[in-house]
């Protein structure tokens, strides 16, 4: 399987501070970048790759070039609808905060009628605008935002998300069939159309670029099944994330299979995120056979912390050697 560490720039604790300056994001990411050949990692996930806080464009530059000299894909976090579009803080007209500001109209309302918003992780300092899934005009914004990522770092894939902090309750969100999941946190049917539309003229004009789209979905037969009708929103040449280990908990059905022929299997443990680290080589061993057999060719752990304490690394391990 090919391999990618998944990170929050907040929870980095390769270096020192979490990416709380410029000094902090560059250090706690190029000593990452370093590490990555220990386990074969191909691609980093960065969200948060694009804040003021921590240096913006120039910082995000020193990491990019960083990790070509190591022969490591990045591939920021893109936020459709949520999670910030893609400058997660900052002044910048990339930063889907500001584009909501100027067009009051298309951000999201949540269940008591109020503007929504999304603070995550907890422990940022500001909580993010979000956008209405259905506002066809914001949809142009993030493809030029999304353009301009593209050329500005000159990446080769990102990871893209459409949100799992609950729905729009506006009149056109209400009067809309969706299908939802995890309750009413996420929209499967709004997740695959939305990011559908954003990527797919990317896709026709470069067929190898590297996209990582989150489903928020397990594989179990039930969840297939839920997703089943939004999958044809989804271009083929998407690589779909799937959700299959949450810390302890199994979420990948014996005997299914990937109904795309690439895949990654997310398997969620060895970050804060979770209230900490714990050894999990067992369960990640488990997690990778089924995925295996479910048909995915990709899978993502997350990659924050630093190998240095024993238990970090013996997941890493299992992680990489079950992956092989
Ligand atoms: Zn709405």
């Amino acid at each position: 399987m090919n391999r990618i560490w998944w990170t929050w720039d907040l929870r980095m604790r390769w270096h020192w501070g979490f990416c709380r300056s410029h000094e902090s994001f560059v250090a706690n990411y190029k000593t990452l970048l370093d590490a990555a050949h220990r386990y074969s990692v191909e691609a980093v996930v960065i969200w948060g790759f694009l804040r003021d806080e921590h240096g913006g464009i120039d910082a995000a530059k020193e990491v990019r070039e960083h990790a070509e000299k190591r022969g490591v894909r990045i591939l920021p976090g893109f936020g459709v609808d949520d999670y910030g579009g893609a400058y997660y803080e900052g002044s910048s007209r990339y930063a889907l905060d500001n584009y909501l500001t100027e067009h009051p109209e298309a951000q999201a309302v949540d269940k008591n009628g109020n503007p929504a918003t999304h603070l995550w992780p907890p422990m940022d300092t500001k909580a993010r605008k979000k956008a209405c899934p259905s506002d066809g005009k914001v949809l142009d914004y993030y493809r030029e935002s999304l353009e301009w990522l593209l050329r500005e770092f000159d990446l080769d894939g990102f990871q893209i998300e459409q949100g799992d902090s609950g729905l729009c309750y506006c009149d056109r969100c209400r009067e809309r069939q969706q299908i939802t999941h995890l309750g009413e946190r996420t929209s499967v049917s709004d997740g695959a159309r939305r990011i559908g539309a954003v990527v797919k003229p990317f896709l026709e004009k470069q067929d190898d670029l590297l996209i990582v789209s989150e489903t928020y979905l397990g594989m179990s037969k039930e969840e297939l099944e839920t997703i089943a009708s939004a999958l044809p929103d989804y271009p083929e040449g998407i690589t779909l994330s799937w959700q299959l280990y949450d810390d302890g908990r199994m979420k990948v059905d014996e005997g299914v299979k990937s109904p795309r022929p690439h895949g990654v299997a997310a398997l969620r443990t060895n970050s804060d995120v979770f209230y900490g680290v714990r050894e999990d080589g067992k369960n990640i061993a488990e997690a990778l056979r089924r995925s295996k057999a479910a048909g995915l060719d990709w899978t993502y752990i997350y990659g924050e912390h630093p190998d240095d304490r024993p238990v970090v690394r013996d997941n890493y391990e299992a992680w990489y050697r079950h992956s092989v």
